[in-house]
């Protein structure tokens, strides 16, 4: 497996990067607010993506976008991943956020009612699978869906759903057969968030901006022909939609870490302090080396693992990998960025404390460290020993 990026790759990374340091990057701090980018900045940076020829780069050329694979994807999310811009988990300048389940599993005339509206802009989906007592081990949700005649009734409450309170449509996980559970229990329906019955409980403020809502479902009634793919499917939609989830987590990992490399660095080498630059003192060298090792380690590791998948091979180990390894020294990176900026790297004047926030929120959101860690340990202890 080369790891190195195909020419073509290399020039839409450059292409980014540029865009990034020369117009996004200079504008990050005012740019949005909350988990929201500014109207204004929205407009300004879509257009220029538009110019720049990336967009739409999730949707299939049969729908008119660019169709890229997921080594692609990576590269937008790598260069992305610089700045603090845009609001770490939603907002996007690429095109509408389209998920891969509405692209994979769809029927037809699925597709006519939520798909071709997402991918217009017109339509905003949000996927609901989290409950108060099922996060870290999505199979103990209880959100029920019982069949009634030709519909199903929906019965449950839903916590820390992104965009609950604006999406025209939600994407939930929920229980179809007790016993079966995880192995053939659970399924995913499509509901429309104006069906009487939804009620949008509160909205949590959260340490990286993200705003997501706890949703109550009360009697909900829904086709049968809202299910996607076979009743029983679920579990599997919901972790195709994790597995590029992770990927992304990975890529955004590095973008964090290269920034905070490039800002320690050139602070290290311009703040004297007992009369040496501390660029000289090998306490501040060593970070900043910890931090360059773990780049050289996550780069081949999410370019691989994406590769991989557009080559079609199973890539879950991997992609538990590229998740916690790419939260984890994210983090790690903005953690000694902040100790070498010492009071500085508290202060909004520079991004070092948001990227901090983000990169700590992140080695919870979307599947937690140890519930990834669970999950390769049965991994190696099968492969090893
Ligand atoms: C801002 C935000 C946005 C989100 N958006 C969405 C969304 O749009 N849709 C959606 O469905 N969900 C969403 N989530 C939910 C998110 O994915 C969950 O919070 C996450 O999966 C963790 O679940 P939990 O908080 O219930 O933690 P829990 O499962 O309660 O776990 C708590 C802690 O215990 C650890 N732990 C759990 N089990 C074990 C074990 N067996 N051994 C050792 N340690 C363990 C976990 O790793 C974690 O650190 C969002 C969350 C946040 C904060």
């Amino acid at each position: 497996m080369d790891y190195e990026l195909p020419e073509e790759l290399r020039m839409l990374q450059q292409t980014l990067r540029r865009f990034m340091y020369d117009e996004i990057i200079p504008h990050e701090r005012e740019a949005y607010e909350g988990p929201e980018l500014k109207p204004e900045y929205r407009e300004k940076w879509e257009a220029r993506a538009r110019e720049l020829g990336i967009w739409q780069i999730d949707v299939p050329e049969e729908y008119g976008g660019m169709g890229m694979g997921l080594l692609a994807r990576v590269v937008v999310w790598e260069e992305t991943g610089r700045t603090i811009a845009f609001p770490r988990r939603k907002a996007w300048i690429f095109g509408h956020d389209v998920s891969p389940i509405l692209l994979q599993f769809l029927r037809e005339d699925q597709k006519e009612k939520y798909l071709w509206p997402v991918i217009r802009g017109e339509k905003l989906p949000t996927i609901a699978q989290t409950e108060p007592d099922a996060g870290g081990d999505p199979a103990a949700i209880r959100t029920t869906a019982v069949r009634d005649g030709d519909h199903y009734v929906i019965n449950g409450m839903k916590r820390f759903i992104t965009n609950g309170n604006k999406a025209d449509f939600i994407q939930t996980i929920c229980v179809t057969d007790r016993d079966k559970g995880a192995r053939g229990g659970i399924s995913c329906i499509l509901v429309d968030a104006d069906t009487p019955g939804i009620e949008v409980l509160r909205q949590q403020e959260t340490m990286m901006d993200d705003r997501p809502c706890e949703i109550a479902f009360t009697d909900v009634r829904v086709p049968v022909t809202n299910i996607v793919g076979a009743e029983g499917d679920g579990f599997k939609i919901a972790q195709t939609w994790i597995t590029f989830g992770r990927i992304r987590h990975g890529a955004l990992g590095i973008g964090v870490m290269e920034r905070c490399l490039e800002l320690g660095a050139e602070y290290a080498k311009q703040r004297v302090t007992f009369g040496k630059p501390l660029a000289e003192r090998q306490a501040i060298q060593w970070p900043l080396v910890d931090i360059y090792a773990d780049i050289q380690m996550m780069r081949p590791l999410v370019y691989k693992t994406a590769a991989r998948f557009d080559a079609g091979e199973d890539i879950r180990y991997d992609s538990y990998l590229c998740k916690f390894l790419g939260d984890r020294k994210g983090f790690e990176a903005a953690d000694s960025c902040m100790q070498i900026f010492g009071g500085m790297g508290l202060t909004t004047d520079f991004p070092i404390e948001k990227l901090w926030r983000d990169m700590r929120s992140m080695m919870i959101t979307e599947g937690p460290e140890e519930v990834l860690r669970m999950a390769l340990a049965r991994h190696v202890l099968n492969e090893y020993g």
